[in-house]
Formats: C-alpha cells, sequence, structure tokens
C-alpha cells in the first residue's frame, strides 16, 4: 500500500492483473482493459457523456433497479429511448432476444446482463446489430465465458467476482475512443485512463494486486469455463430446493432468466421471511435479506462462494419449511 503508483513493481503488478483479465476473457488485442474509480455507478454518467452527443439517442434495455438507475443519469445528459421496460412485470424477466427492436441510429444499445437486486440473468450476449453494445456486467463478469465479439464496451464494480471495492473494470474496444467529444473532462474521459495505462491520476494500487492475485485463482480453478459449470451447480441446488418446496419458497425470476449469481425468492409473508433470515444468521448464514426495495431473501453465490455453503443453506431451507409451514 506505500508503494508508489509510478515505480516499476507496481507497473508489474497493474500488467499483471490487465494480463489476467485479458486471458481470463480472451479480450482481443482491440480491447483496452482499464482499472478505474467511482465504481459502477459512475459508468451511468461517463458513458453518456463520453458517447451520447447532443443530437443522438443512446437505446436502454430497463430488466431491474439498476438498469433503471442507469437511465435516470443518461437522462441527465442526453436523450435515451428505453427499449425494452420490465418494471411493470416487476422486473422478473428479460426480454427474448428476438424481441429486442435497437434503432439502427441509435449511438449505443445499454442493457445490464445480470440484475443483482432482482435475480434475472440475460442467458444470451446480445447483438447490437452494428450498433455499439454497452454492458454492465458488475455482478456476472468472470462467471461465465463470454462473446466478446458482440461487446464494445463492459463495465464492472470489482466486488463481486473481480476483486476488492474501489476498482471499477472497464473492457473497451479502441474504435470506441475515436467517438468521444474532445471537451469531455479529464478524469471522465476514457481516452485518458487508455493513454496513461490506468494512471490518469492514482489509483487503487492496492485493488488493482488484489484483482492479480484473483485472477491467478480463477485460472487455477480453471477458468470461467470452469466457473461457470460450477455457478451451473450451485445454483441448480438452490433453484431445485425452491421448486420441490410446494410452494413454500417461491422463485422470484421466470425460470429462463434466473441469476445464477443472485437467488431472489420469498416465503409466504414477510414475517416468515425475516425469521428465515434470523434463523439462517444464528448459525453463521449471514446477508441474505433480499434488497430493501425488493424484500424476500436473496442468496448471492459469486464465484468465491463454495458449493458446501449453498448445500449447507439448503439444508437449512428443508429443515425450516418443515418447522414452518
Ligand atoms: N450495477 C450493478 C449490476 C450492480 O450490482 C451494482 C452494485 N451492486 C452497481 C451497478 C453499482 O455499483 P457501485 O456500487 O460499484 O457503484
Amino acid at each position: 500500500m506505500e508503494m508508489s503508483h509510478r515505480s516499476a513493481a507496481f507497473e508489474k503488478l497493474l500488467k499483471k492483473a490487465e494480463t489476467g483479465i485479458r486471458e481470463l476473457l480472451h479480450l482481443p488485442d482491440d480491447f483496452h482493459v482499464l482499472f478505474m474509480q467511482g465504481g459502477a455507478s459512475l459508468q451511468f454518467s461517463m458513458i453518456p457523456m463520453n458517447f451520447l452527443p447532443e443530437n443522438a439517442e443512446a437505446d436502454h434495455v430497463v430488466t431491474g433497479a439498476w438498469s433503471e438507475l442507469c437511465v435516470q443519469d443518461a437522462k441527465k445528459i442526453g436523450s435515451v429511448n428505453v427499449i425494452y421496460n420490465g418494471k411493470e412485470s416487476g422486473y422478473t424477466m428479460v426480454p427474448a432476444e428476438e424481441s429486442i427492436s435497437i434503432s439502427p441510429d441509435a449511438a449505443y444499445v445499454h442493457y445490464t446482463s445480470n440484475e443483482t437486486i432482482d435475480g434475472v440473468e440475460f442467458k444470451y450476449d446480445l447483438d447490437g446489430h452494428g450498433v455499439p453494445v454497452v454492458c454492465d456486467a458488475s455482478s456476472n463478469i468472470l462467471s461465465k465465458p463470454i462473446d466478446i465479439g458482440r461487446y464494445d464496451l463492459i463495465y464492472a464494480g470489482a466486488q463481486k467476482n473481480i476483486g476488492p471495492s474501489g476498482v471499477t473494470v472497464v473492457l473497451i474496444r479502441d474504435e470506441m475512443l475515436g467517438r468521444i467529444s474532445s471537451n469531455t473532462p479529464r478524469l471522465l474521459d476514457y481516452r485518458q485512463y487508455a493513454e496513461h495505462g490506468s494512471m490518469p491520476n492514482t489509483p487503487n494500487t492496492w485493488g488493482v494486486y488484489m484483482i492479480g492475485l484473483v485472477c491467478d485463482w480463477l485460472k487455477d480453478s480453471g477458468g470461467v469455463e470452469a466457473m461457470a459449470k460450477l455457478n451451473i451447480e450451485k445454483a441448480a441446488i438452490l433453484y431445485d430446493a425452491i421448486d420441490s418446496s410446494d410452494g413454500f419458497y417461491a422463485g422470484r425470476a421466470e425460470k429462463n432468466c434466473r441469476s445464477l449469481m443472485n437467488v431472489t425468492f420469498a416465503l409466504p409473508n414477510p414475517d416468515l421471511d425475516e425469521k428465515f433470515c434470523a434463523g439462517a444468521e444464528k448459525l453463521g448464514m449471514s446477508g441474505l435479506r433480499g434488497h430493501r426495495s425488493v424484500g424476500g431473501i436473496r442468496a448471492s453465490i459469486y464465484n468465491a462462494f463454495p458449493k458446501a455453503g449453498v448445500e449447507r443453506l439448503v439444508g437449512f431451507m428443508t429443515d425450516f419449511a418443515s418447522r414452518n409451514r
């Protein structure tokens, strides 16, 4: 933590983190890997500031709380066209691939590949049909292989699957940098990060170091391909418990868009939700309360969460259901 970010030693650590992400996601050479700050939330503003000129519109796919918030910020900068809005269905689903209609002259199309609060996840990589695709992958990046060819900008707060909080990873195609208007403030301009090796100012050095170590761990574990297999197994254990509970546990998301990272469900009433969380906590299983905006239960089972932990939770679920029906 005392190491100068200008030292050769740190430059090596940054390179290691960058190479790790590059290798894990099989990034083509025309992608930059940028380590930024301000969280995924700052990207909500930076994307339109860099890529949404006054005379253009950005298409947004809204599937949950995070993509909704992203639209609110983008609207402060420019013109937004919501091409799908799942709000009426309670954010329990994502649109079918063939039903998405992107305006051919949109500046870009933005979507959120996994909605962390609602527990819905895209099972396909969105095709922009020539329009640049921008994706908030904060809560499922590195959880599975992706078809990188479909994307032009992917961003993610590090704190789920990449490393500690305080770093935002941005993967951006070089061609996108040419679209940025020249009067973007320095630290809000992606070109500054690309030109200065993620260091237009002091980066989060310790966070970047940790990302390098997480990449090592992922590579040793078999990469995102092995993670995907494990994540499918982990999620299936939980969803099977929900589906075989005779309705005691009700899954929130439609079955074909259930998130592998955030398993959301509810008990027959909020009092039981609370009793469930309190009982689980007594056994050392914390963090199960659903986000305050939706209630219910949310089991977040990111890459680092072990299968044995999922099995233990399911054991508790079975026991709790038999005692509280
Ligand atoms: N997008 C998604 C999908 C998220 O899950 C989160 C955080 N949970 C955010 C954006 C906001 O991230 P940050 O707190 O890093 O700004």
